[in-house]
């Protein structure tokens, strides 16, 4: 039985506490919590995100102030390895994501979705009405809206279970702290997740993830994210120094 204020087991790597646990019971604590309306926050971070972290405090007290941290990178579990921590599993938010709207379609929960570009929501919605039947839709919209405050109050009157924000971070992190007091239920920042749901970037392949390359597979489909790739080795050093 998962009983709702479970403490998990949490490793702290450069000021960021992950959660340090598998993924099924991560996600029956979630579930749990979602049933009773437990106001809840999840980052989800790679090393990119950890690194911007480090250089702003104001961003790494927004992560503290996150229910759940999870590990989203092989290069957090690395690094978990190298202070002699190790992290038992990589969770990530787009497992997350689906693995919600599969049991939120099953029990009929309602989600508020808010991010990507207008093309993407618009896939994104015939993807929820035709593998997630049972999600009830509390509002969906893009994530280029001019007034932070117009969807914070969009999900004040909804009061949906489940807030899906993908604007990529710092900026879905900050939303999330900043409004999450208005609705008593999952808050996560979710990146690039829609963008993959709805079938506009694909995700690699499972043979790319296993081995740990899932990186790579997504440098050499999106070149342009080189800078942001050579952030992980920056990230590892800098884990390094601080053992
Ligand atoms: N995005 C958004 N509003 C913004 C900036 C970005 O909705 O003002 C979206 C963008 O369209 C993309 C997501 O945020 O869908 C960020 O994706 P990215 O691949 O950078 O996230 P990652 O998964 O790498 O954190």
């Amino acid at each position: 039985m998962v009983l709702l204020n479970d403490k998990l087991k949490t490793t702290s790597i450069l000021n960021v506490s992950y959660i340090n646990t598998n993924f099924t019971y991560f996600l029956q604590i979630i579930q749990a919590r979602i049933n009773q309306r437990e106001n809840t926050f999840i980052a989800t971070v790679n090393p990119e995100i950890a690194y911007y972290a480090h250089q702003n405090p104001k961003y790494q007290s927004i992560l503290s102030s996150a229910d759940f941290v999870t590990p989203d990178g092989i290069g957090i579990i690395k690094a978990s390895e190298m202070i002699g921590q190790p992290i038992q599993e990589r969770i990530t938010g787009f497992d997350i994501f689906k693995a919600l709207l599969e049991w939120g379609s099953q029990n009929n929960k309602s989600a508020y979705f808010a991010g990507a570009k207008p093309d993407v929501i618009n896939d994104l919605k015939v993807v929820l009405k035709s593998q997630y039947p049972g999600i009830k839709i509390s509002g969906i919209r893009d994530g280029y809206f001019k007034s932070d405050q117009e969807v914070a109050s969009e999900i004040k009157d909804q009061q949906p279970d489940m807030v899906f924000l993908a604007l990529g971070s710092p900026k879905q992190e900050a939303f999330i702290a900043k409004y999450r007091h208005l609705n008593n239920g999952l808050w996560i920042g979710l990146g690039g997740s829609f963008d993959v749901l709805s079938g506009n970037v694909k995700r690699a392949p499972q043979f790319w993830i296993n081995h740990h390359l899932e990186w790579l597979y997504r440098l050499i489909k999106e070149p342009s994210r080189l800078p942001r790739i050579m952030i992980i080795p920056k990230y590892l050093k800098l884990v390094r120094k601080s053992k």
